[in-house]
């Protein structure tokens, strides 16, 4: 076969399948160019999914008319010259493929005006500039999408989903240019009118826009900032992550990718508090020098290279990480309350969402919720008596050899402490064995003793671990355990993983266990429990040599065999204990599966509720 040079039409076309998928990124592109020509009011028009028609009017420097055939060229752009430039680009676009491409696969129309220019032009693909009508900026008409590609035309869907497509950029894309006015209209009926934001209360109104109310609501506000990085942005309380990784928006200086670098900072930083399966919900802003960032990864710029990325994820991991672990119980953890002032609507504890706070389930109700919940948790069973929350846990006593940064309250200095204001208040009564109530300034805090118990628990243990410092104790009389074979061979090879974890194990015969020790923090369980129920979980998740990677499922497998469990009568003290432990324990406000441990229910709303005051 002869080689032959490509017409620059059908070169054009080639180069368009990379960058021009659908209509959503043809909206991409102009949008982009837009907002790099200084535009703070865009007018987007879509017909029948922008498949017939996509035209975007903005109000920006516009675009001389000698420049008006070059900006249709191929590798024509205005926003680089050298190489030099393209280390450090500060612009949206910088390749100057999008109008060619976009040309070459529809009928293009381009009009505009320069600031400067005593009229308006207007081109089309291939032909002469026109005088013609328009105000200073630029209007990008785009219709028959694909017309003359029938390959990529098929694989187009439904209006309806183009549609969709082109809205969720566009909601996207408005988070990155809170300053920049945008209307939408779809076949003709206007849609979306977001208008600009400069300060953090419009800010936060646009994000509950894109990402609903709920978002907003459940939601941390961080700013940080090391070295030359800068991130902010408003984060989802574990409470509130999501099945799909649907309401995550990330912008690097400005622009919106999804990066992989970047997702699993962010996945680590919310490691240990989300649900498996469950994906955190955010809207970051990190900013950075734009010579440290390569965005020339990716033709649609979906990507970017960080020229040092340990330190870029490293940064992520350990904000994320850190504001997480601030979110302790008692705390208001969001600055955003006002949101969710529904009536009746339980919503003070910014973890809890809203429309989970069932006032009006009947008690068994709760309580079938309840064993739903912790599956073996049926209420005559006998371990649940065997609720291990004493005033001994507390006292400090047991946990001699703990590191001191775990201060152990004593259930009686909690009570001293009464005169002090304790931000999870001072317990009253346990309702159905399941909850605390309890009283503090804003009003009723009800607290579920076992998921708060667990993660307290559960940090004391990873604390412990994390400094070798597992303590243990002999049991008076070792327990004898009965397990399948399996079970205790998986045992048996893996009794110096055991050890770490406090428990001294031995096998005794074939389908027979011996416990000489557990750690001194579990020290009330029940050992022949705690053990075959962490066997079980071993061998279920397939971990053979793996209990060391897997330390923190152990860990937590262990904290929830050993928590109080329901129906479990305690006392005040205890009660106050658990309370004031919460409020010193790190992500004490969802407890280790990402539900909430604690609700309050202010004054107020509990006003609302017998419709005082009105
Ligand atoms: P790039 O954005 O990579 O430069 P494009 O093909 O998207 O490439 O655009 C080509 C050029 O056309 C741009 O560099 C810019 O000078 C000009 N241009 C495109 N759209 C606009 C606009 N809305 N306002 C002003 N100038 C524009
Ligand atoms: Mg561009």
């Amino acid at each position: 076969m002869q080689i032959r040079k490509l017409p620059s039409q059908l070169i054009d076309q080639i180069a368009a399948g990379e960058v021009i998928e659908r209509p959503s990124s043809v909206v991409k592109e102009l949008l982009e160019n837009s907002i790099d020509a200084g535009a703070t009011e865009l007018d987007i028009d879509i017909e029948q999914g922008g498949i017939k028609l996509i035209r975007i009017r903005d109000n920006g420097g516009g675009i001389q008319k000698d420049d008006l055939p070059l900006a249709l060229e191929r590798h024509a752009t205005s926003k680089i010259r050298t190489l030099d430039d393209l280390e450090k680009v500060t612009t949206l676009g910088f390749r100057g493929e999008a109008l060619p491409s976009i040309a070459s696969v529809s009928r293009l129309r381009l009009t505009s005006r320069a600031t400067d220019a005593v009229h308006a032009w207007s081109i089309e693909y291939g032909a002469q500039a026109a005088p013609a009508s328009h105000p200073p900026g630029t209007t990008v008409e785009v219709r028959d999408l694909f017309f003359n590609v029938p390959a990529r035309r098929k694989f187009l869907r439904s209006e309806k989903t183009e549609f969709a497509h082109v809205h969720a950029l566009i909601r996207r894309f408005a988070l990155g240019c809170p300053g920049v006015q945008i209307r939408l209209q779809h076949n003709q009926r206007p849609l979306e009118w977001i208008k600009a934001a400069f300060d953090q209360e419009a800010m936060e109104r646009r994000v509950a826009e894109v990402c609903g109310s709920d978002f907003i609501g459940h939601c941390l506000y961080l700013e940080n900032q090391a070295a030359s990085l800068s991130l902010r942005g408003w984060i989802g309380l574990p409470t509130f992550s999501r099945s799909q990784n649907d309401l995550q928006h990330f912008y690097v200086n400005g622009r919106m990718v999804r990066d992989k670098l970047v997702s699993h900072a962010l996945r680590q930083g919310y490691n240990d508090v989300l649900f498996h399966g469950r994906h955190p919900a955010f809207v970051l802003y990190l900013d950075m020098d734009p010579s440290s960032v390569d965005v020339n990864a990716h033709p649609a710029k979906h990507e970017v290279r960080f020229r040092d990325s340990r330190l870029v994820h490293d940064f992520l991991f350990r904000t994320i990480h850190s504001v997480l672990a601030g979110a302790q119980a008692g705390r208001t953890a969001t600055p955003l309350p006002r949101v969710l002032k529904d009536a009746a609507a339980a919503d003070v504890n910014p973890s809890y969402p809203a429309q989970q706070v069932a006032l009006g389930l009947d008690a068994a109700q709760r309580l079938d919720s309840y064993r739903m919940l912790y599956g073996k948790g049926s209420r005559d069973s006998a371990r649940e008596t065997e609720g291990i929350y004493s005033p001994d846990m507390t006292t400090g006593k047991v946990n001699q050899h703990s590191v001191t940064t775990l201060s152990m309250p004593t259930a009686a200095g909690a009570v001293n402490e009464q005169s002090a204001v304790a931000p999870l208040g001072y317990a009253l009564a346990q309702l159905h064995g399941i909850y605390i109530l309890a009283q503090n300034e804003r009003g009723l805090v009800l607290v579920d003793m076992h998921a708060a118990h667990e993660r307290i628990t559960y940090e004391r243990l990873k604390a412990l671990y994390a400094q070798q410092a597992v303590h243990s104790q002999p049991l008076l009389i070792p327990a004898t355990l009965h397990v399948s074979v399996r079970e205790a061979d998986a045992a048996e090879s893996l009794l110096d993983e055991f050890r770490r974890f406090g428990l001294e194990l031995e096998r005794t015969g074939m389908e027979q266990l011996r416990i000489l020790q557990i750690p001194s923090l579990l020290k009330n369980a029940d050992a022949a429990q705690l053990v075959s129920d962490t066997l079980s979980d071993i061998i279920a998740n397939g971990g053979s040599g793996r209990l060391q990677d897997a330390y923190q499922e152990v860990l937590a497998g262990m904290a929830c065999h050993a928590s109080v469990r329901a129906n479990r009568q305690l006392t005040l003290e205890e009660m106050n204990a658990l309370l004031r432990d919460m409020e010193r324990t790190e992500r004490s406000g969802q407890c280790n599966h990402g539900r909430p441990t604690w609700v309050q229910l202010g004054i107020d709303q509990l006003d609302q509720l017998f419709l005082r005051g009105r």
